[in-house]
């Protein structure tokens, strides 16, 4: 009988029912312990009413509002990711064709990574998330594959499998594009992309 009053006069916080707390959200006025009460401007308030993300630990944050990416913002910045990969990935292909310079063309990929990275960032009006990073570095990808493909389906009118027995040979890589250079300078600009949208 005794707990029972106790409990009644001590109410639990709501997501910590074995904490008895007297505070109370300034908004919702729901029982919040301190582990999960909000300093906000208005007083203390629970996680619900301020948007906060529960941690690994089990305290509560607010996430910073940067972070807070709508699902329109990543429709938004995949459009954009998608649009940058493909149009950059014709220019990278149709530059390593035409100029008979040798593949001089590796320096496209940190082009296209600073054009992926601030692209997808205002599409996403300047957020900013792990989600994002991906896809800014996945536009450089894209666009090295596009280039790629940009070169022996297109210019030379041939199947993947056409060229694959030829793989081997490194005259035919180094025309394709498949050389150490372009794989390096594509990494790097995965990264110079991803670097945009880092958090
Ligand atoms: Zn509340
Ligand atoms: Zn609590």
């Amino acid at each position: 009988m005794q707990t029972i009053i106790a409990d009644q006069e001590e109410p639990k916080c709501i997501n910590h029912p074995q904490t008895a707390t007297s505070v109370r959200c300034s908004k919702c006025l729901d029982p919040i312990c301190l582990v999960c009460a909000i300093r906000t401007p208005v007083g203390l308030r629970c996680p619900k009413c301020t948007g906060a993300a529960r941690g690994r630990d089990g305290t509560y944050f607010v996430p910073s509002l940067l972070a807070q990416v709508s699902r329109q913002q990543y429709l938004k910045a995949l459009a954009a990711a998608t649009a940058i990969g493909l149009v950059s990935g014709v220019a990278w292909g149709q530059f390593r064709y035409t100029g008979n310079i040798g593949d001089w063309s590796f320096w496209f990929a940190l082009i296209i990574g600073l054009l992926a990275g601030e692209g997808v960032a205002r599409a996403a009006n300047e957020r900013r998330s792990p989600q994002l990073q991906i896809a800014a570095a996945g536009t450089v990808l894209v666009a090295a594959v596009v280039a790629l493909a940009w070169g022996v389906l297109v210019k030379e009118g041939l199947t993947f499998s056409q060229v694959r027995p030829y793989l081997g040979e490194s005259v035919i890589r180094q025309y394709l594009g498949m050389t150490v250079p372009n794989a390096l300078f594509t990494l790097f600009g995965m990264f110079l992309a991803a670097q945009r949208l880092k958090l």
